[in-house]
């Protein structure tokens, strides 16, 4: 029997430890949250607890290819290094670029980064986390002197205020928000605030809802400056402003025309509602202020963060246990990325640019004679840069930047314009690998050896599982070959991520002397053994902090010249475009609670297709009604960049006037599903972070002339239909489609698209058909196991799949079963579990509704006891809440 492993989840930024039991010989994984890692003890989300069924072989990328031709890795990497050297010889060193992954390994980060900022000479490494928490460096940087979050996880069991601005916590960093709703039974008196222009999940927990009109953050914070000085008796904290912070005065007096009711106006809130969360902060002594991606993703997201750590400094909340800004980072290695330098204005262990002594710090301790020396292209930038011939090579690592970069479609077109694209991934078949001249393939999550740092500026280990697939390698050996091949072989030896994380540590303490946050010195000796049983922990660690260090800032020391904190005079700005009569609506884009990313591992779980399994556009009825939307029906979405098709959610979730996309869905699995498509490219000055949650749009209702689905044992090998979606379900995929023109014979139609429609001895067919109204359906068996289900009309009239689906799994249907297949509804009798609502216990929403009817249960515990859901990592408690409550 193998002995679990302890790892760590590669989603979200949570950073939560796992603990995995594998099984090399079947390929099987059983994965369950690691009781004594501090990110979750023990907690896992929907997406965490499904690890063990994203580990498939299949649509993984296992050899290297040249201009899609398989071949060995000595041809790719001696080609990748040619074609590099041979454009930086012809064009220079800028004329070559690294698009690296917030997904990458500390050690991957490392060496790619040391290789283009280092070697190569340019500052042309940019990655994803440009897009996900750029600003919250650059605040960072201009209040603290340095990239630091303050706190730590721990402080969200001391506030006794927690304040969630633009962050669907419930759903994006799903571990936290548990952590908060226990906190909150433990301590009923602690209050919950949610500011976020969309009613989320999150609201479920909140004493408070603050629907915040979109953009308007900085205004709202300005305005709590200003409330927090105002009046005779302030309740700012003027010793510690005295003694800790500089241009105070100048915050104020930006602040000074933020009244409450200006605020109210500009934020388009209740004034009593704005002026109770302003008496919140100002009278409770431990405040935490969580904020991500609606904050960051914004033309003026640097300010909007500068604005939340004001208050913070202010009053001095920040620094002590339950207090403080804490910005939540995105994905499971963005912090890891920032402390190598993996954004373009950095240099390496949270040194940069701007400053010549770190310039020289680093090429001394790198031996390197040819170091960049100055910031390099940002993502946006960069792909505009390939798309103008100025940048001919990049080389993207682990990241699918043709869906999620804002104008997604002008990225596809700057790689396929592009001289020599490589990509580095461990699936074969992506929007962003199908333009790449040269594939590589990487390790994948269960295979990797490394670390990785999470929100709180936890390093924890990432550890193989498994033997590596195919001919796949870790992507910090595919970096380093290709370094050595183009010259640079002293300055890339490495044998192992244990070498690297040493060296990386070392840089970190290299002439330090205190004046750097990020320094984890401590490890930069340890042994092959001790990097392979490091205990999770949090940076610092050094001679002072051998153990490491939960808070910085207690002692009211900051990185800045000054040792002082910064006040940042804020100018609230409105966003970069602004809606007009040609796009009268405000696009908001975020992720889902059971998709990662461009859906390259998640989809591959059937449990995790079946909450949200369409791409979709959430509208409030208002809106619905302007624009003649129909619930379920198909909408377009055009901005002045590109235009997506989804299905229409009506909700009071959503403000009138703004609408909701998720950011997820691919061409791999929805034929106009891209949302990045629309993103407006617009970014911030200072962070250059993309403005993913502010983009003008119109919309109308999309009408085909039929609709329909199929449901397939085999994956379909061509859709012809206008309108797409794939959904990979238990033991069979589902097709959502719509097209203009309806079929003249549909079996015919039926088998172009892959469906197996094969007459044989042992094969059954029943059939329904209706020319006349455009109705038909199909249902094929073989030994009475079911094959495939064809429904298709004019109308969009169906039932749900969810009973169809669940018959896939069965080795026969019985006579009842087969007699309803054509209505596609369960017989008299059989229950239908209805749309899923609890993806780890695969409870669906009719399931909770007849035991809440049938068995009077009243509450979420209730239909937890009754029916396990909402008990494993509790995503769904909000609409179990929501289910009990209509
Ligand atoms: Fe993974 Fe979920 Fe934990 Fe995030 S909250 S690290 S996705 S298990």
């Amino acid at each position: 029997m193998n002995k679990p492993i302890s790892t760590t989840c590669p989603y979200c930024g949570v950073g939560c430890g796992i603990s995995a039991l594998a099984d090399e010989s079947n390929h099987r994984l059983l994965i369950k949250g690691d009781s004594s890692h501090p990110a979750n003890f023990g907690r896992l989300c929907s997406k965490g607890s499904a690890l063990g069924d994203t580990i498939e072989l299949k649509g993984r990328l296992l050899k290297p290819s040249v201009y899609g031709r398989e071949t060995n890795w000595a041809e790719a990497l001696d080609l990748v290094a040619d074609k590099f050297l041979s454009t930086i010889e012809t064009y220079g060193p800028d004329s070559v670029a690294i698009y690296g992954s917030g997904q990458l390994l500390t050690e991957d980060y490392y060496v790619a980064n040391k290789l283009m900022k280092g070697f190569i000479g340019s500052g042309n490494m940019d990655t994803n986390s440009r897009l996900c928490m750029s600003s919250s460096v650059a605040g960072h940087k201009r209040a603290f002197g340095a990239d630091t979050v303050p706190g730590c996880y721990e402080d969200l069991e001391h506030a006794e205020l927690i304040i969630l601005i633009g962050s669907n916590t419930a759903w994006c960093h799903p571990v936290s928000f548990q952590r908060i709703r226990a906190a909150k039974e433990t301590n009923p008196l602690l209050k919950i605030v949610v500011i976020d222009p969309r009613r989320t999940a999150s609201c479920d927990i909140a004493d408070l809802y603050l629907p915040v009109a979109s953009g308007s953050d900085a205004w709202l914070f300005n305005g709590l400056l200003h409330y927090l000085s105002a009046g005779c008796a302030p309740r700012t904290n003027p010793s510690y402003i005295e003694q800790h912070t500089e241009g105070y005065a100048e915050a104020l007096a930006a602040a000074e025309n933020a009244d409450i009711d200006q605020v109210a106006a500009q934020c388009r809130l209740n004034k009593e509602d704005l002026q109770r969360f302003y008496e919140w902060f100002a009278t409770t002594d431990k405040v935490m202020s969580l904020y991500s991606q609606g904050i960051n993703q914004s033309s003026s997201g640097t300010d909007k963060v500068n604005a939340i750590i004001n208050c913070h400094l202010a009053t001095g909340k920040i620094g002590k246990p339950g207090s403080g800004p804490f910005s939540l980072t995105g994905q499971p290695n963005a912090m890891g990325g920032r402390e190598v330098g993996g954004l373009s204005h950095q240099l390496a262990a949270h040194m940069d640019f701007s400053n010549a002594d770190d310039i020289d710090r680093v090429a001394r301790f790198w031996g390197s004679q040819q170091i960049a020396s100055k910031p390099g292209l940002a993502a946006v930038d960069l792909f505009n840069a390939i798309y103008d011939g100025k940048v001919k090579a990049v080389w993207i690592m682990g990241t699918n930047p043709v869906v999620s970069l804002p104008n997604a479609d002008k990225v596809k077109l700057a790689l396929q314009g592009c001289e020599f694209v490589v990509v580095s991934d461990c699936i074969a078949n992506t929007d962003t690998t199908a333009l790449g001249h040269v594939l590589l393939p990487a390790q994948g999550w269960s295979e990797k050896d490394g670390t990785v740092t999470n929100s709180e500026r936890r390093i924890s280990r990432q550890r193989a599982l498994f033997q590596p697939a195919g001919k796949a390698k870790p992507d910090w050996w595919i970096i380093s070959q290709v370094a050595r091949r183009m010259g640079f072989e002293a300055a890339f030896p490495y044998q192992s991520s244990a070498e690297i994380f040493r060296e990386h540590a070392a840089l970190s303490g290299f002439e330090n002397n205190g004046q750097r946050d990020f320094d984890i010195s401590a490890f930069a000796d340890i042994s092959v053994q001790e990097y392979d049983q490091l205990q999770p922990t949090q940076w610092p660690v050094n001679q002072h902090y051998p153990q490491g260090r939960a808070r910085l800032f207690d002692d009211g020391k900051f990185y800045t010249p000054s040792g002082k904190a910064q006040f940042i005079a804020i100018s609230p700005r409105f966003p970069g475009r602004l809606p007009d009569k040609d796009y009268p609506l405000i696009l908001n884009t975020g992720r889902l609670r059971d998709q990662w990313h461009t859906m390259t591992r998640t989809a591959i779980a059937a449990k995790l297709n079946q909450h949200k399994p369409e791409p979709f556009v959430e509208i409030h009825p208002v809106d619905a009604a302007r624009y003649d939307l129909l619930a379920d029906s198909l909408a377009s979405i055009e901005s002045a960049w590109g235009s997506m098709l989804a299905r229409v959610h009506v909700t009071d979730s959503q403000q009138p006037g703004n609408v909701f996309v998720p950011m997820h869905w691919t061409a791999q699995y929805a034929s106009h599903g891209r949302m990045g498509a629309l993103v407006n490219p617009f970014v911030d000055p200072i962070s250059k972070q993309p403005e993913s949650k502010h983009t003008p749009v119109r919309i109308k209702s999309y009408q085909p002339v039929w609709q329909g689905f199929i449901l397939s044992r085999h994956e379909l090998t061509s859709i012809s239909s206008e309108y797409w979606v794939k959904i990979k379900g238990d033991q069979f995929y589902r097709y959502e489609l719509a097209a203009d023109s309806i079929p003249e014979d549909c079996l015919e139609w039926a088998k172009e698209t892959g469906c197996n429609t094969h007459d044989t001895a042992s094969s059954l067919w029943q059939k329904y058909q209706d020319p006349a109204q455009g109705n038909y359906r199909a249902a094929m068996l073989i030994d009475n196991r079911l094959e495939s289900v064809i429904f298709i009309a004019k109308n969009n009239q169906f039932p749900q799949r969810s009973w169809l689906s669940s018959l896939f799994v069965k080795a026969t249907l019985d006579k009842s079963e087969r007699m309803a297949l054509l209505t596609g509804l369960p017989p008299e009798g059989t229950p239908d579990t209805g749309k899923i609502i609890c993806a780890c216990f695969n409870v669906g929403e009719q399931t909770i509704k007849t035991a809440i009817q049938k068995q009077g249960l009243k509450t979420h515990q209730d239909v937890g006891r009754c029916l396990k859901a909402g008990t494993n990592c509790g995503s769904c408690v909000p609409e179990i809440k929501t289910l009990l409550a209509s």
